[in-house]
Formats: structure tokens, sequence, C-alpha cells
């Protein structure tokens, strides 16, 4: 593709996030473009889609908290919007979630974060083993601990991202199949900027051809930090390998998420509508990108602890994929400032969800829709992607 496209707003990256902005931008009536070259291929792919602020609460993380309930609270409406508009099933799923402990140190864990759950008000409740065991009779022996987590339900990531994109076709929103390669700037002082730096003026595509936009979204997951930002991002990346496996013919369903510490080890079996299920996910630093086969051991060691029948499963799918992890765990949302510190104009950052990008998205999407109309929301001003003080960029690409 060669020559210029204009549009108002420009979203880098068609992951669940970038999607789900799109979607509430294009929909609230702003003309805008899309820019990715594999749409929903990245973490967006691997992700088991637990809507769950309760079992996803972890000790030095309570800041998250205010940010998972506001989303978690907008996902009906946010699903019913994506299939109302693109005709299609959102994927959306009010499973409730069992978690569960394995050994003594397991549930003295669960213990401890069940304690911090009741002090923060949410909605958890202390079950026996033999409760659990009734509304999952296929939970293996040797439970220690249950706990029912009524609100923590599910959306498949793949199907949410299939009904995202046929939701943007139907409102006219361009998806260009490309790679952004820069930021395109208005360098300080050239009369075009609404700040006292520079401004971004759209991007630089894989085959030189350019996209204008008067706002450029970045959401490009982990590998956001395209050349033209202000200063370099504080992310890395944490890899996840997960599997999904088709249980055999008479496989009794399960009707609750699973998730459970077993012998100090998260895992978790999320089961899908279609009878298929969900193992993951490991969560690992070590720079290997690919699936790997110490990581698949331990979800296959401990899923079939937790669910001795899943030994009878067959594997459909394994992938593994970065999730885009911050220094505090809190997303990069909202605008960046400029050396001088003023906000740089034309540019939103929306990465870093880390292990909660899919529970996210309609927030997402809302703080975003709140800064272009200049009503930032509250509950997302924790996420100001400059709170790290970042060293910004020698000069401006
Ligand atoms: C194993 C695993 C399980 C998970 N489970 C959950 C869960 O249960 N619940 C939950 O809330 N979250 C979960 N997550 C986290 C969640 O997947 C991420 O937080 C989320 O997908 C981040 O979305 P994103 O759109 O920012 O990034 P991604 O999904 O990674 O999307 C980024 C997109 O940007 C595109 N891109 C990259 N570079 C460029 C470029 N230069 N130009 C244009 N496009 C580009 C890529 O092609 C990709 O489509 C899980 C993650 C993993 C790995």
């Amino acid at each position: 593709m060669s020559g210029n496209q204009s549009g108002d707003v420009l979203v880098l990256g068609a992951g669940v996030v970038g999607l789900g902005i799109a979607f509430t931008l294009a929909r609230a009536g702003h003309p805008v473009t899309v820019v990715d070259p594999a749409p929903a291929s990245g973490a967006t792919h691997a992700a088991a889609g637990m809507i769950a602020p309760v079992a996803e609460l972890a000790h030095q993380e309570e800041a998250l908290l205010p940010l998972t309930l506001d989303s978690a609270r907008r996902y009906r409406g946010f699903v019913d919007d994506v299939a109302a508009v693109s005709g299609r099933d959102a994927g959306y799923a009010t499973t409730p979630t069992l978690v569960c402990g394995f050994d003594a140190a397991d549930r003295d864990a669960l213990a401890a974060l069940y304690r911090v759950q009741l002090r923060l008000g949410l909605d958890v409740e202390q079950l026996t083993t033999r409760e659990a065991r009734r509304r999952e009779p296929l939970l293996g022996p040797h439970l220690t601990a249950a706990y029912l987590l009524p609100h923590d339900h599910q959306v498949d990531p793949r199907v949410l991202s299939r009904a995202l994109l046929a939701a943007l076709e139907a409102l006219g929103v361009r998806v260009i199949a490309q790679r952004a390669e820069a930021l395109l700037s208005t360098p300080a002082g050239s009369g075009t900027s609404g700040s006292s730096g520079g401004r971004v003026a759209g991007a630089r595509l894989a085959d030189g051809s350019t996209v204008e936009a008067d706002e450029t979204i970045v959401a490009t997951g982990v590998a956001a930090d395209l050349p033209g930002l202000p200063a370099p991002l504080p992310l890395r990346p944490v890899h996840g390998d997960v599997l999904r496996l088709r249980p055999p013919a008479g496989f009794p369903a399960l009707t609750h998420t699973v998730r459970a510490i077993v012998r100090g080890v998260p895992v978790y079996v999320v089961p899908r509508f279609d009878g298929t299920l969900v193992l993951g996910a490991t969560a690992r630093e070590d720079g290997g990108s690919g699936l790997q086969a110490g990581g698949v051991h331990t979800l296959l060691r401990d899923g079939i602890t937790l669910l001795p029948a899943l030994a009878e499963a067959t594997i459909t799918d394994a992938v593994a994929r970065a999730r885009p992890g911050t220094p505090d765990n809190m997303p990069l949302l909202g605008r960046m400032r400029d050396a001088d510190g003023a906000a740089v104009a034309g540019l939103v950052l929306a990465t870093g969800f880390f292990r909660h990008g899919v529970l996210l998205t309609p927030l997402a999407g809302a703080a975003v829709r709140g800064l272009l109309v200049g009503d930032p929301l509250p509950v997302a001003e924790p996420c100001d992607p400059d709170r790290f003080a970042l060293i910004p960029r020698a000069t401006a690409p």
C-alpha cells in the first residue's frame, strides 16, 4: 500500500485492548482506522479470558482492584453492545469460579488471601471440600481448601476478538494489515502542536505509507515501545504457556472455572461453551517465547492433580504468548509527557495490561474515550504512563 490515508483516530494494534478501544470510539462516532499485521494474534490469542477481579487479587496489587472491579461491572454492557453491532455472540459466560488448595501450605495461602478479600468486601464464600466436590465431582482427592467466587466470570478472547472485528467492519472501521514502524511526529514550534511540545500525527507503516490522524492510540501490547514515543516504556514480556483440550465423549461438563494452588503452583481450567477446556498458565520471565516443554509438563501435572479425568482429554491447541508486564503490574494508559512535562498532543498509550488485558478491555475503551473528549476517567488515574519518571528520549525521531 502506498500514499497517505487519513483518519481522525488511529489505533495501532488489534489485540483485545486495541479492538475494544477502536470499537468504543467508533461506536461513539469517531472515524477510526486500525493497523495490525495479524489482528488478535498476540497475548489475546493465548488468554483464558477470566473476568476474575476477586480471584486475581494478589498481595501487593491492591491498587489494581478498583480498575478490575470497574471493568468487570462494565463487561455485560460491553459484550451486549459488541453482539448487537456485530450480530455475533461475543463469547461471554457467567460461569462461577471455584478456588482450591491441595496441601497445608496451599490452604494457608488461600486462607490469607481470603482474609484480604473479606476485608475488602469482596464476594467470596468459604466452602467445605465436600461442598466443592458436590459442585464439581471431577475434582481430585486431597483437597485442603475451597472457595466459591460467584461473580468471577469469563469470556472467550478468540470469540470476542472475532466479534469485535465484525463489529468494526459493521461500523465502517478500516483495518489495515500492516505493521506500524514509527509514530509520525510534528516537532515542537511547528505551530501545529496543541501543547508546548511536539505532537504525534499518525504512523508510518512497514510499506513506507503513512496514516495521519488527530489522535494515535498505541495498543501494540508488549511491542508498544515504538520509535517516536517521547520515552522508552518500562515493559517486560512475561511468557505464558497454555493448553486447550477436548474431553472424551461422556466426560461430565465442568460448570465452574476451577482455579487452584497445587503445592504452591497456580493452575486453572476454564470450561468453554463448546465443551473444550483451557488449561493454564505458566508465567515465565526467562525470555523464551516458544512453548516450553517444562511449562507444558507443569500444566499437565497440576491440571491432572486438580481434575484427574483431564488425563483422558485430547490436546487440541498449545501456545505461548507474552503478557505485557510493567514494574507495578498496572497498565500504562493515558497521555505521555515530553521532556518539559507537557502532554504530547495526539498520543494515547494503552498497554501494560499484563495478566488482565481481557478483563480490563471495557475500562480501557471508556478511559481512552474519556481522554479524547476531555473527561478523563478518575479510576484510570493510577495508570498514568509517566508514573515511573521515565528518561526522555534524546531526540524525537
Ligand atoms: C497464557 C495467558 C493467559 C492469559 N489469561 C488472561 C485472563 O484469563 N484474563 C485476562 O484478563 N487476561 C489474560 N491474559 C493477559 C491478556 O492476554 C493480555 O493482557 C492482553 O491480551 C493484552 O492485550 P493487548 O491488546 O494489549 O496485547 P496483544 O493481545 O498482545 O495484542 C497486541 C497486538 O498488537 C499487534 N502489533 C504488535 N506490534 C505491532 C506494530 N508495530 N504495528 C501494529 N500492530 C502491532 C500484534 O499483532 C497484536 O495483535 C493472559 C495472557 C496469557 C499470555
